[in-house]
């Protein structure tokens, strides 16, 4: 038999984003000192799940896609994490993004364990009718994984409360309940949260104000960027411009736009859902995703996607402040860069926590079956996003290192110390 020998692959600043996840639980498990056993068990994923999904195309042809969920760990409590629909959803993404779910929702402290899935699909090349039998068929093809008290999800990039109603539906109807617990980020009808869609946004803003307090820049004072406006993006620029900041610069798939002087994120977001792309604003600049991520300013907000702060454009950062919107969107070798130009990382496993956060306040709701009012949802989200960033920058302090590696410290610490206690079954 003939064996091609291939070339190991260039190391390359694309980083896996598995690889760039475990270059920092790694360097947080040395600082920590965890034992060899508890290192092995929180490196590896509980379950991955790969799973088929065959469903008939509006042209009455059949189409296969592949489908994915990961559960990570289940330790802190039932798993819990988004649905991404999106063409280069892979195994090894989900995994790195299911232990992001984990130490995020230790540095939060809420009960659950990560996970993440997703199907690999251009939803914008599929019908309604075509994203929801993909949708039915994929939960059922999970029934046995998905529950109340199992594994939860959640909306994530390209899926929406739609999409959730249509997971929660297919669940009850198989379980013969109404299972709301089983979903969260559904419509508020369904059993949602008041707050959910916006939590996300919410909390970046909260983290945003808490750093430039820690940098002594008063909000009024402060410029930022925030790169993507999806849900996250969107809100968190509209939600940082009402506390004063000046948004000098946006950007989304389409490109960026620029203003020195500000934009008006009411008169963008107008603009935005007329023509689906922040381009073409009239009151502003358009400049490149590369140069808006460049910019001189306070604040910069990556809310896009991974990858996108780099070895190569880290050198060129003008910001003093980063707060990740998105989840790894600065590589792990961008990470001491970034340290030695004395930007102030807040890293996604703080930063964007508050949708998960809503996300644990709407099970809460759910399995209650008495749901709070917006301003409870809101001062509790702040009570818990403030401590976590209290503990995260204590963490940092006490250890001398980066907020990222405070954050992954405090999650890992937090985690491995809840499975001593539970002790390993069998
Ligand atoms: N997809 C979101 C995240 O990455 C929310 C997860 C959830 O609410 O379960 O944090």
């Amino acid at each position: 038999m003939e064996h091609t020998y291939k070339e190991p692959a260039p190391i390359t600043d694309k980083e896996n984003p598995f690889e760039s996840m475990m270059a920092r639980f790694e360097h947080a498990a040395q600082i920590l000192g965890l034992e060899d056993g508890a290192y092995q068990y929180l490196k590896s994923p509980v379950k991955q799940i790969i799973t088929s999904i065959p469903i008939i195309m509006d042209n009455g042809s059949i189409q296969v896609f592949e489908g994915y969920r990961v559960i990570h760990n289940d330790i802190l409590g039932p798993s819990k994490g988004g649905l991404r629909f999106a063409p280069d959803v892979t195994l090894d993404e989900m995994k790195a993004l299911a232990a992001w779910m984990t130490w995020k929702c230790a540095v939060v402290n809420i009960p659950f364990g990560g996970a993440k899935g997703g199907i690999k699909c251009d939803p914008a090349k599929l019908s309604l009718n075509e994203l929801e039998k993909l949708t039915r068929r994929f939960t059922a093809n999970l029934l046995d994984i998905f529950g109340p008290e199992r594994d939860i999800p959640a909306p994530d990039m390209n899926t929406n409360e739609q999409v959730m109603a249509w997971v929660m539906d297919t669940y009850s109807m198989h379980t013969k309940t109404t299972a709301r617990a089983v979903v969260t980020g559904k419509p508020l009808i369904l059993g949602g949260s008041l707050g959910r869609r916006e939590a996300t946004g919410r909390g970046v803003m909260m983290v945003s104000i808490a750093a430039l307090k820690k940098k002594g820049i008063s909000p009024d004072a402060a410029t930022a960027v925030v790169q993507g406006f999806g849900n996250v993006g969107s809100v968190s620029a509209q939600l940082l411009a009402e506390k004063g900041i000046k948004i000098i610069g946006l950007g989304d798939i389409s490109g960026g736009i620029y203003n020195s002087r500000g934009l008006s994120i009411a008169q963008v977001m107008e603009y935005f859902t007329r023509n689906r792309a922040l381009t073409g604003f009239p009151e502003a600049e358009s400049i490149s995703n590369e140069d808006l991520l460049e910019l001189q300013c306070d604040l910069l907000v990556p809310a896009a996607k991974e990858d996108q702060i780099t070895k190569h454009n880290a050198p060129r950062l003008r910001c003093k402040i980063i707060t990740e919107g998105a989840n790894g969107p600065t590589t792990a070798a961008a990470d001491p860069i970034l340290e030695d130009k004395g930007i102030l990382v807040v890293p996604d496993i703080l930063a964007n926590a508050g949708g998960v956060t809503v996300s644990y306040f709407e099970w809460v709701q759910d399995r209650t079956g008495y749901f709070w009012s917006l301003d409870k949802v809101n001062k509790r989200l702040e009570r818990m996003m403030h401590e976590a960033f209290d503990n995260v920058y204590h963490h940092a302090g006490t250890y001398k290192v980066s907020l990222r590696l405070g954050a992954y410290v405090l999650a890992i610490n937090k985690v491995a110390s809840t499975l001593k206690i539970r002790g390993i079954y069998g």
